[in-house]
């Protein structure tokens, strides 16, 4: 279940150490992190992780563990609670420091076999490394917190890796390379590396942007490379730069053979490799622009976080629309409605409403957060003139980016821009039922 709780990470610095020959990690991890009062800290760790040591401002300090309940996203952590409750007696920032070590439990990449409950897409192999926060590999809070990172990564020389944020140096010692990344406001420490990474750069007018791929044929990158660098000058001639520019963009094709199709962090994605090449294989023609568009819109709409993440996806996936219809065809914004429209009329009854859906893509989750929230933007889009929807969101984007965004801040926000109008307000509608499409919908 996700919680919002009392315990805040702020800044992780971590040195990791990777021996990809046994598949062991050693990490030390300083994390500074706000405790708001009466607080016990607790937080997930790697299951089978062994802690060699635990201190809180300097002075070491006992802990019990016990096994979380495995779910899609963090099939294999257990909680760590610092013995005696340690408890913030006021609003503060404490120091935790933690040394751990130990292999990533064995667990089959998404996608293996059919029906498969769960799932572990990080791994740590002389192939391929994969680290997110899926294995709860660092001290986890759940999802959606922003925080700096100073990651020192020690690793075989041969390795080419990509990191959250942006390399800021690189040195050889004998067999191994130092290498240290820092990001800020990010919300995940991912780790990708590979033998056989090769990497492509363009410098576009918003910055720059690579791809990371091994075995991707070179047309299929080139072509791509166009396409999102299209993409990114779309949104940002709407929504202006991002917030978090100044870190580089880039799309990682992690060399995994099946595993989550696409996961985005701040101005990163990791695909697949395996997964794309699969579907190359079926349609060489075959595009990932949608996709791609989808992820890219991330860069900006990542501002709601909890149960207010349907935000994200809703305007990210509109967005790719958006972009589907100014860059490939008008035809192609249809063609997608209607599909969603396809999809939540199949919603069951008791589905949750959009205002109570969860931050998974479990159950009917994803099609509440991806298909029937987009289809209230399609409304709004509709009701306001498409001028007006792109001047809109730009506002309620600038509005938010900075302080996060609630599904109340969002109804206010959108209610008084229709009201303005004196356009029919159905969100309330739109929020609060149960099920598919309500039963106002598309009333004027
Ligand atoms: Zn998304």
């Amino acid at each position: 279940m996700y919680s919002e709780n009392d315990l805040i990470p702020k800044k992780y610095a971590v040195t990791l150490t990777l021996e990809p020959e046994s598949g062991e990690l050693e990490a030390e991890t300083v994390l500074t992190l706000n405790v708001r009062s009466d607080t016990s800290i607790e937080f997930d760790l790697h299951e089978i992780f062994e802690i060699n040591s635990l201190r809180i401002d300097g002075s070491t300090v006992d802990h019990s563990t016990e096994d979380n309940e495995p779910t899609p996203v963090n099939p294999a952590s257990k909680k760590v609670k610092i013995a005696d409750g340690w408890k913030g007696n006021k609003e503060e920032t404490v120091e935790v420091k933690i040394s751990y070590s130990g292999k990533l439990k064995d667990i089959p990449e998404f996608e293996t076999m059919e029906d498969q409950k769960i799932g572990l897409d990080d791994r740590i192999t002389e192939d391929h490394i994969e680290l997110a926060c899926y294995s709860t590999w660092y001290p986890y809070f759940g999802f959606g917190y922003d925080f700096d990172i100073d990651l020192k990564l020690d690793l075989p020389s041969h390795l080419i890796s990509v990191c959250s944020g942006r390399k800021v140096s690189s040195k050889k010692e004998g067999e191994r390379r130092i290498e240290r990344w820092k990001a800020s406001k990010d919300n995940d420490i991912v780790v990708v590396a590979s033998p056989d990474f090769k990497r492509r750069t363009i410098d576009g007018p918003f910055g720059e942007f690579s791809v990371y791929y091994t075995r991707l044929p070179e047309d299929f990158v080139k072509k791509e490379m166009e396409e999102i660098s299209q993409a990114i000058q779309l949104y940002q001639d709407i929504l202006g730069r991002s917030h978090i520019s100044g870190t580089e963009f880039k799309n990682v094709y992690s060399p995994k053979e099946k595993g989550q199709g696409a996961f985005s962090r701040r101005g990163m994605i990791v695909y697949s490799e395996g997964y794309i090449l699969e579907q190359l294989e079926e349609d060489p023609e075959m595009s990932i622009f949608k996709w791609n568009a989808h992820e890219i819109a991330h860069f900006w709409w990542n501002i709601g976080s909890g149960q207010s993440d349907w935000i994200n996806e809703a305007f990210a996936e509109y967005f790719s629309t958006l972009a589907l219809e100014e860059i490939i065809s008008e035809d192609k914004l249809e063609e997608y409605i209607e599909k969603y429209e396809e999809f939540v009329r199949e919603l069951p009854e008791d589905a949750p409403s959009i205002s109570e859906v969860e931050p998974y893509n479990s159950g009917d989750n994803y099609t509440i957060r991806y298909y029937k929230a987009p289809l209230m933007l399609h409304e709004l889009r509709y009701k306001m003139g498409k001028k007006e929807f792109i001047r809109s969101s730009k506002d309620f984007y600038d509005k938010y980016k900075d302080t996060g965004v609630k599904t109340s801040d969002f109804k206010s926000f959108w209610s008084e821009r229709l009201e303005e109008k004196n356009l029919t307000n159905t969100l309330e509608g739109w929020l609060t039922s149960k099920g598919g499409l309500p039963d106002d919908a598309g009333a004027e």
